[in-house]
């Protein structure tokens, strides 16, 4: 069974907002073991919208459609679907009276064309509208079938659950299909560049490349690596099996391989799982070692403590941060000493000044040029970072950060952390955990 996606939208054409419904769509159907080769996107254009329809209905068995069930004149998925279908549309009573009482109930006068959500292609079954009042379809052309969705994420998202997905597969186990599953996992990295991830996990590629492993059906991985900018580089493993458990079992060993060789050759440079971001991580650290945290932040002027002010439950550990910009507040509210203020020494001493002032067991510095003018001659994506511990040596690290300002403030911001994050991970890193509050 292989499924199309077609997005429907001319803002999507514009590049006024991005397909993330497709992107839902198809992680959704993979997770399922559905198949789905295409993705199409299509302007609000009723000649179009059939001709993008056919193309998917001739290389595949299923389309799901979202997007333009709306009441308004540019929302003409129904007709476009009846066209193809070659029948008329039918105006479903039931459906009236519903859109009816939807704003009656809201004390609200129904502008008549409102009404147009309830035209159904004649021979389509409806999927009741659970959040909207625009209703899903399914629309059965012989064999093959059309599912129109809202384009609003959460209305497309509750469908396709709810009665898209249960059609699809009663539809596959009657062609006796077996769904298996497709799995994924993303290693999240920080401090490394894809080459180098590359390079160092060839041989694993190569190893799951192998025709020769297993036969096949316990479950086969697949890697990919995505740069993904400010947050990292991500590498995914995806599983193919007959069933979750096996799914996860093979994932299971295949991450255990992957971290035991970047740990041996470009060290600690995983910092989570799927959706644990680099503040998470940080939290569940300082959380398990019981520590607290304050920041002085220069360039960027408080996206670190936005970041770990995210992450629910933060103030059990996060004492606050200092925005310290201009230097004469490094100097007065920091400590830091009188001079050059974008320097490895000013980045300890505003550690260290957050570490007092605030009150915590570490402090965290932050200083550098955003750009995209030099400061003090040092060149723009001169970052210095610092760490003030309870005792010992505070680690630092100085950074040269590619962009411009924007990038270079977020970069700082993740590398911090990322500091902060490998420094706890040092098994022995050489201080006593205070007792929080
Ligand atoms: P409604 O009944 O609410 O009018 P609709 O089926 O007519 O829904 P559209 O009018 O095409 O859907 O889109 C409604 C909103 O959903 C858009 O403004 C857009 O924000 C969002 N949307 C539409 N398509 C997509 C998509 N492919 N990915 C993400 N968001 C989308
Ligand atoms: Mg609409």
């Amino acid at each position: 069974m292989r499924v199309e996606i077609l997005a429907v939208g001319t803002e999507l054409l514009l590049g006024q907002i991005a397909d993330t419904n497709g992107r839902w769509l198809g992680e959704h159907l993979a997770a399922a073991g559905v198949d789905s080769y295409f993705h199409q996107a299509v302007g609000d254009n009723r000649a179009r919208i059939t001709t993008a329809l056919r193309t998917a209905l001739a290389r595949g068995d299923a389309v799901i459609a979202c997007g333009g069930l709306g009441p308004t004149q540019d929302d003409i998925t129904r007709e476009a679907i009846a066209e193809v279908m070659n029948v008329p549309l039918v105006r479903d009573a039931e459906i009236s009276r519903r859109i009816e009482g939807f704003f009656h109930a809201r004390g609200r006068a129904m502008p008549p064309s409102n009404l147009r959500q309830a035209d159904v292609p004649q021979g389509a079954t409806v999927i009741d509208q659970t959040r909207g009042t625009a209703p899903g379809l399914i629309c059965p052309l012989g064999r093959k079938v059309v599912y129109a969705v809202p384009g609003v994420p959460h209305e497309m998202a509750e469908m396709f659950e709810r009665a898209v997905l249960p059609d699809l597969r009663r539809r596959m186990s009657e062609a006796g299909e077996g769904t298996g599953v497709i799995v994924s996992r993303v290693l999240r990295t920080w401090g490394t560049s894809e080459s180098a991830l590359s390079e160092a996990l060839q041989g694993r590629i190569d190893a799951l490349d192998a025709p020769s492993r297993g036969d096949g059906r316990a479950g086969t991985v697949t890697m990919a690596f995505l740069a993904s900018g400010i947050e990292g580089i991500k590498v995914r493993l995806t599983a193919r099996a007959r069933d979750e458990d096996d799914a996860r079992a093979v994932l299971e060993a295949e991450e255990r391989k992957v971290r035991e060789v970047l740990a041996a050759t470009l060290g600690d440079v995983v910092f989570g799982l799927d959706d644990v971001s680099m503040e998470r991580a940080v939290a569940a650290l300082l959380v398990e070692q019981r520590l607290t945290l304050g920041v002085a932040e220069s360039l960027t002027g408080g996206l670190i403590a936005a970041r770990l002010v995210g992450v629910p439950g933060a103030s059990a550990w996060l004492r606050g941060g200092v925005v310290a910009y201009d230097s004469a507040v490094k100097f007065s509210v920091l400590g830091v000493p009188e001079g050059p203020v974008v320097t490895e020494d000013a980045a300890v001493a505003m550690a260290r000044g957050a570490r007092r002032v605030l009150g915590a067991a570490i402090g965290l510095g932050v200083t550098g040029v955003a750009g995209p003018d030099p400061q003090e001659d040092i060149a723009p994506g001169t970052v210095f970072v610092a760490l003030a511990l309870p005792d010992g040596a505070p680690p630092s690290r100085s950074l040269r950060l590619p962009g411009d300002r924007e990038r270079v403030r977020q970069y700082s911001a993740i590398s911090a952390l990322d500091l902060l994050r490998r420094t706890l991970r040092t098994p022995d890193h050489g201080f006593e955990a205070p007792t929080l509050g």
